[in-house]
Order: structure tokens, then sequence, then C-alpha cells
């Protein structure tokens, strides 16, 4: 399980982290970035089934009228 996966702003290759925390490209040098929002934590693992529960949900109610 890779923990601090990140991913390049520039060049979209996925990076690692460093402990400095700078958080540099090893491919070119740009600002790496956390693919996932932080909204995505591991604890809110069911949140897109909720999320797919809802839409269902409102879909229902407004296809209704
Ligand atoms: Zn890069």
């Amino acid at each position: 399980m890779v923990k601090y996966l990140l991913k390049c702003k520039e060049c979209k290759q996925y990076g690692l982290n460093n402990p400095e925390n700078t958080a540099k490209c090893s491919h070119c040098g740009g600002q790496l970035l956390n693919p996932r929002p932080s909204k995505y934590s591991p604890i809110d693992k069911y949140g897109k089934y909720r999320r797919e529960y809802f839409k269902e949900d409102f879909k229902k109610r407004f296809e209704k009228d």
C-alpha cells in the first residue's frame, strides 16, 4: 500500500512525497499534488455508494413530477 502517492501537476507522472515534504516531481521538477481530494478519506469509503444512493433518490423525486 503506497501511502504518499502524488501526481505531478505538470507531466501527470506519479511520484512519491519525499521526507523533506517538498513534493517535487522526479521527472520534471513540477509540483506534486494529491490526486485524491481529502474528502475521500478511508473513513468515508462508503461515501461513493452513499452519494450514488442520494443521486438515485433525487432522480426519482424529479421524475415523479
Ligand atoms: Zn512532472
